[in-house]
């Protein structure tokens, strides 16, 4: 399999976009995705301070490697920000946004997530390219992967919607 980019060897096939890359081109591909959905949905204000939820995390050290690369040093990171940032794949946003609608609980979907149209697997992949431990006992969802299998798209669907039906924040 050839990077379609380069034409080197390519390490990596995305199911997103169902093309093989290589890992610059991989790394590439995923923070113009997060730099568009930063930019579309999420808005991030520059002149505010921002603080990670979970200091000691992969998808922590991940959102910083994305949030440095497009923001340089721009976006101001202090500890206790109220405006919290908490760096989770898409994988974990469904399932987390698909327990709060149906038990009622609190919802954090309104913590800003650079990593949200990232799939699992390719939070994986950016693991293996950064050299950070990506965790053995990870969850994934197994009815969500089953849906996703026979209908492809699911997850990035629901992402989406996700986005209209948004659960009320109880306080
Ligand atoms: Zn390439």
């Amino acid at each position: 399999m050839k990077c379609e980019k380069c034409k080197k060897a390519g390490s990596t096939k995305s199911t997103y976009t169902n093309r093989t890359y290589c890992d610059s081109h991989f790394m590439e591909m995923i923070s113009r995705r997060i730099r568009k959905d930063l930019r579309v949905s999420q808005k991030i204000d520059i002149k505010k301070e921002y603080g990670f939820a979970r200091s000691t995390s992969h998808e922590t050290a991940i959102a910083k490697h994305f949030l440095s690369e497009i923001f340089g040093g721009r976006l101001k990171l202090s500890k206790n920000s109220p405006n919290a940032i908490m760096p989770r794949s898409l994988d974990k946003e469904v399932k987390e946004f698909l327990e709060e609608f149906l038990e009622n609980k609190e919802s954090k979907q309104h913590l800003l997530n650079p990593l949200r149209t990232v799939l699992e697997e390719e939070i994986k992949e950016i693991c293996r390219i950064l050299g950070i431990r990506y965790p053995k006992n990870n969850e994934t969802n197994e009815i969500l992967e089953s849906i996703e299998e026979k209908y492809p798209g699911t997850k990035f669907s629901l992402m989406k919607s996700m986005k209209e039906i948004k659960p009320k924040n109880k306080k």
